[in-house]
């Protein structure tokens, strides 16, 4: 059934210019909006950290229930976002083909609001809920992860963010790392004495020929995009003495992905060491794997609010990323909830429209079946 309010809403804020670190148009109006809604909305600081104009969006409603319930989506979205014309075909929405159609993931705010105005309207008891809208999730859950976790009470969240029929909640996502190898060898005259220096572009391909990457195994990735060398003039009658690896790993097990960083070290020096060249190994933890399984709260939780909208249950790990990563890795069980986009990050992504009007109803329905399961205060 079509909801002309969630559909209103979603090409108010679509057609709402908003980006990466320029999330503030966006963010005033949903400050409003949320007010509105009887919540206390502050702004953090997190987007000077970044270079950008605009802070997470942190909004509180205090309850009637004992318990806390978080429900999260992000204000940025990749580029082009600018100047969309959503185009209505058959029941989905499309952009005009000139930009995205920021479904991801304005899909997921107006889930939110949507589910927050029926139960709120409603008057029925509720708990406390606890409402994120974040910054720069499209740069690494930047946002995310310089929010202050201590402003949250829930143990509980859902993370409005993920493609797929209304009905498939995403229960795990992998880890990633990033890798950097920076080798130094040493230049000689390509002509006259080129056993006199140690070829740090020969040494790089050697490393990166030998790597075993790609799909390492069935649930471990790694990509190396980057590949430089050089030297320091702009000649090319001088041995190589500078290059550089840059790339990632990813593994939903954090011991198989510690295990590849391990590997990916190990590889470069025995490599950089045959060739006698200088190496210097960097790798950063960028988020943390999880697995939430089907006994845990937020999963019964889910199941249940499916079974009251009669829609099929439905799991999935993907290989991406998204906030719950980081509210998952500081102990809250957040799971991912899709909200009835696809091909999501290109001119061709599209919004179903049933599905994205039902994960307004879900939305809904995951607040009163937590409700149900709190206590009065
Ligand atoms: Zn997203």
């Amino acid at each position: 059934m079509r909801n002309q309010r969630m559909y209103d809403e979603f090409l108010e804020l679509v057609q709402t210019d908003s980006a990466s670190g320029k999330e503030d148009a966006i963010a005033v109006k949903l400050t409003r909006k949320l007010e509105e809604l009887g919540f206390t909305v502050t702004m953090d600081d997190a987007g000077p950290k970044f270079g950008g104009v605009c802070g997470n969006l942190i909004a509180v409603r205090e309850g009637e229930l004992e318990g806390a319930l978080m429900l999260s989506s992000h204000m940025d979205r990749v580029p082009n976002g600018f100047g969309i014309k959503p185009v209505e075909k058959d029941g989905v929405l499309y952009s005009d083909g000139t930009t995205i159609l920021a479904a991801d993931d304005i899909s997921g705010v107006c889930a939110i609001l949507e589910g927050l105005r029926c139960t709120i309207g409603s008057g029925r008891p509720l708990p406390r809920l606890e409402v994120v809208f974040t910054i720069q999730e499209e740069l690494c859950l930047g946002g995310a992860k310089v929010m202050d976790p201590s402003v949250l009470k829930a143990h509980v969240g859902y993370i409005f963010d993920s493609p797929g029929g209304a009905g498939r909640f995403i229960n795990g996502a992998p880890g990633r790392y990033i890798l950097k190898a920076e080798i130094t060898g040493k230049p000689a005259h390509a002509g006259n004495a080129p056993e006199k220096g140690i070829d740090a572009a020969k040494t790089m391909a050697d490393i990166i020929s030998t790597l075993k990457q790609g799909r390492v195994d069935e649930i471990t990735t790694s990509n190396f995009p980057h590949l430089e060398s050089g030297v320091g003039s702009a000649n090319i009658n001088v041995v190589s003495d500078h290059a550089l690896i840059e790339g990632e790993a990813r593994s939903r097990d954090l011991q198989r992905l510690l295990d590849y960083v391990e590997y990916f070290r190990a590889h470069c020096q025995k490599v950089a060491d045959e060739h006698g060249a200088k190496i210097k190994v960097t790798t950063e933890e960028n988020f943390l794997p999880f697995l939430i399984t089907e006994e845990d709260e937020s999963m019964v939780i889910a199941k249940a609010a499916c079974d009251k909208l009669g829609l099929p249950f439905e799991t999935a790990v993907l290989g991406g990323a998204f906030d719950g990563n980081i509210h998952n890795a500081r102990g809250m069980a957040c799971i991912g909830v899709a909200t009835g986009y696809a091909k999501n990050h290109t001119t061709e992504e599209q919004l179903t429209l049933e599905d994205f009007f039902r994960s307004g109803q879900l939305c809904a329905a995951l607040i009163e079946t937590f409700a149900d399961r709190c206590k009065a205060q």
